[in-house]
């Protein structure tokens, strides 16, 4: 039987685990996954005929809490995916230490395909299958891959009308207008911008004088970009699940996303006014994108897509994994020997969980934060984890991946042991 992702996943917590010394109880207990629920999701089209889209929800590990994770639309969602991006929710909370578990769930569906009101159907439909599995102090669903603060907003509405309790904190990521935290749009881009901040005071870096690609831009790919241009970052290369373009100058980021959104495609189009003007730049393959010759790659879009295969042509000196998974376990090794510097996505992307978590808190509270506050708290716990890790690095000589799972598997470990270990049980 060929190796899954989630196999991958394992065999990279095990590798690491055992390097840094974690016991064989915990990689055990990390090994697998508490439930997973299969559902057919059934959805009424718009034509009349009825749908039945597989459904999945995993409920990683609960040790710290209950289990928190996005639920992803996508025609390639599959079991192995979902427990493997639910086992890094489960590290990604431990790394940032927010008293959270680690989930994922997803439909194998295009959701590019749905009208509108299928997409509402579906997102309900999902809810109405997974009500029993999921709840604010049990499972906590979130946005990932193709879904987003509206779809959240439908999931929501559905929980009530089956609990008939007003319950937001069953769901984050949500619109403002329902319950959702100020700040929680931009978190994820926002805390892969924090880590490269951090990255540029260790290392000192010069953001005029650093080329910057971004594989995805969907959520945190934008944002990240924006925010990172805002810096004077030279972000040269941007890509969408179509293609790239690129432009050796720098590219105007928020230009090239209002095209997006006006367009539906990527182009360097800047606009003043209602005057337009198409700016030189060249195009480019999602693959091409990731070899080209920048200082900080940023993957933000799927996994497994840094392989054995392509990891030696790489040629940035930073990867920030903003996509769960977008490096293979076998590509680490090619990747350290070149010297690449890896932020792991369980630190890159943690901020999105992270706002997600303040949203759960306001919820559960009924007290809402400024945008200051969550930006500030975020920006508080981001620093923390990456100083945590850099200091494993540079006492340790740990490259970052292993230096966040040996964090994470510490504060597994605490909690998973403290329920006892062999030697409580032998009377040792
Ligand atoms: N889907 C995001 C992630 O992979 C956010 C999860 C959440 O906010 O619960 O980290």
């Amino acid at each position: 039987m060929s190796s899954t992702v989630f196999d991958d996943a394992v065999n990279r917590l095990s590798r690491i685990g055992e390097q840094t010394g974690c016991s064989k109880l915990v990689i055990d207990a990390l090994s697998h996954a508490n439930a997973m629920l299969k559902v057919h999701v059934e959805v009424r089209m718009d034509d009349g005929h009825t749908r039945y889209f597989p459904g999945y929800r995993c409920q990683h590990n609960n040790i710290l809490g209950p289990t928190k994770g996005g639920i992803r639309f996508h025609p390639d969602v599959g079991a192995q995916e979902v427990q493997a991006l639910a086992l890094w929710m489960t590290l990604k909370c431990a790394v940032v230490d927010i008293p959270f578990g680690g989930a994922k769930g997803g439909v194998s569906v295009d959701p590019k395909a749905l009208s509108p009101m299928e997409l509402e159907r579906l997102s309900r439909s999902y809810v109405r299958a997974m009500a029993d599995f999921i709840g604010p102090e049990r499972d906590i669903p979130a946005p990932d891959v193709y879904t987003n603060a509206r779809i959240m907003g439908w999931m929501m509405d559905e929980y009530e009308k089956i609990t008939r309790v007003k319950n937001p904190a069953v769901i984050t990521g949500k619109p403002i207008a329902l319950g959702g935290s100020l700040g929680r749009d931009d978190a994820t881009g926002r805390g892969a911008y924090l880590c490269i901040k951090a990255l540029e005071q260790r290392d000192c870096l010069t953001p005029e004088e650093t080329t910057v690609a971004v594989q995805g831009f969907g959520n945190g790919g934008y944002h990240v970009a924006r925010l990172l241009a805002n810096d004077g970052y030279k972000v040269v290369a941007i890509s969408d699940s179509q293609g790239g373009i690129y432009r050796q100058q720098g590219l105007d980021v928020k230009s090239v996303y209002q095209q997006k959104q006006d367009h539906k495609e990527l182009k360097a189009v800047y606009c003043d006014g209602s005057v337009c003007e198409t700016v030189d730049h060249d195009t480019l393959s999602n693959s091409e994108l990731l070899t080209k010759d920048v200082d900080i790659l940023i993957p933000a879009a799927l996994d497994s897509v840094i392989t054995c295969d392509n990891a030696s042509d790489i040629q940035a000196r930073y990867i920030v994994e903003i996509a769960n998974g977008p490096i293979t376990s076998d590509a680490d090794a090619v990747l350290k020997d070149k010297g690449v510097i890896v932020i792991p996505d369980i630190l890159a992307n943690a901020g999105g969980v992270t706002v997600s978590y303040f949203e759960w808190v306001q919820n559960r509270t009924g007290y809402r934060w400024s945008k200051t506050k969550v930006r500030e708290e975020l920006k508080e716990v981001m620093s923390n984890a990456f100083k945590r890790a850099n200091t494993l690095v540079q006492e340790k000589g740990l490259d970052f991946r292993d230096a966040v799972y040996a964090v994470a598997l510490e504060r597994l470990s605490n909690a998973i042991e403290a329920h006892g270990t062999p030697d409580y049980f032998n009377g040792a």
